[in-house]
């Protein structure tokens, strides 16, 4: 049913100022039709843990990780109950529509106390609420989440000199820099703006991974990509994944992987890109997420149709 290993796609990259660089879709969005790529890798090892016990988690009303642990638990029989940030469930939200048919208890909550959801004090609250079920942190940050996403550096046969992938919790980035060969360099592209945090965040992660304890890593995050901050769009962004689409017939998604092919591509074709580097991008799927945009008005409804398929 998970459609591991997800293949490896070399794209023509002719159009661009390439100089021998080579491109390399590592397709996790092909892992699932419902469990969209790199959620799957995060909550994997959460799931295998402690069959019985049900789980909490946290989203916001679009939530690619919602969706997909709904789905997940769906399918593994596992109860679950999510903390969104919302005002109430708008029966128009279709990633919520689906949370709830997958059978995913929802509760909606505002800004402030979402914002509370990595306090121990609001954490041992929710314990006593749900004794016996396991917390896990949005987007799966957290040691079991950087382990599953790590696995997929293991699928990858080839010499790569750099790894590229979209950022928002910075869950995956940190899970791919643990694994990553000395002299190969990861690349975070934020989704959002203001991700400086997420430097010094990632840094104490790493120094407390073991397992690279004496081994600096090398890698970089992108800030400057976001187009106006997380969930936000652009005529130019649109068009560069309508283009992307028409090219390989590969759609991306408006959130996380447009952004971050829009960020590679156009450093390759600037010439910010070391000549003949070998380069794996990763498409961490998160296709579901488009439905937000067409029920909140921001696209019309058919734009996959008349401008994508
Ligand atoms: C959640 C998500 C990300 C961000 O992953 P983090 O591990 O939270 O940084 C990237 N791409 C897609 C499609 C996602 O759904």
């Amino acid at each position: 049913m998970f459609f591991l290993p997800s293949p490896l796609e070399l794209l023509d990259i002719s159009h661009l100022h390439h100089r021998g660089i080579k491109v390399w879709l590592k397709r996790d969005d092909l892992i699932h039709p419902q469990v969209s790529g790199n959620k799957w890798r995060k909550l994997k090892y959460y799931l295998s843990e402690d069959s019985q016990t049900s789980i909490v988690s946290f989203g916001g009303a679009y939530s690619n990780h919602l969706h997909a642990l709904a789905y997940a638990c769906h399918y593994f029989q596992r109860k679950v109950h999510a903390i969104v940030r919302a005002d109430f469930i708008d029966p128009a939200n279709q990633t919520l529509a689906d949370c709830i048919a997958f059978g995913m208890t929802v509760e909606c909550v505002d800004r402030k106390t979402y914002r509370k959801r990595y306090e121990p004090e609001y954490l041992s609250w929710l314990k006593s609420r749900f004794p016996e079920s396991l917390i896990i942190s949005e987007g799966g940050y957290g040691e079991l989440g950087f382990k599953g996403v790590a696995d997929l550096i293991n699928e990858i046969n080839l010499d790569f000199s750099h790894l590229v992938c979209p950022v928002g919790s910075g869950t995956t980035l940190a899970g791919i820099i643990r694994q990553l060969k000395p002299k190969q360099i990861a690349i975070g592209v934020a989704a959002l703006a203001n991700s400086g945090y997420l430097v010094s965040e990632i840094d104490t992660i790493l120094e407390q991974s073991q397992k690279i304890a004496g081994i600096k890593p090398y890698w970089e995050l992108w800030q400057d990509n976001h187009f106006g901050g997380f969930g936000k769009t652009s005529p130019e962004l649109l068009k560069f994944i309508e283009e992307f689409y028409f090219r390989y017939q590969i759609i991306l998604d408006p959130i996380y992987t447009g952004k971050m092919m829009f960020a590679l591509f156009s450093a390759i074709d600037e010439g910010r890109m070391p000549e003949n580097s070998k380069v794996i991008a990763l498409h961490t799927g998160g296709l579901q997420g488009w439905r937000g945009f067409t029920q909140r008005g921001l696209l019309p409804d058919n734009y996959f149709l008349t401008n994508l398929d």
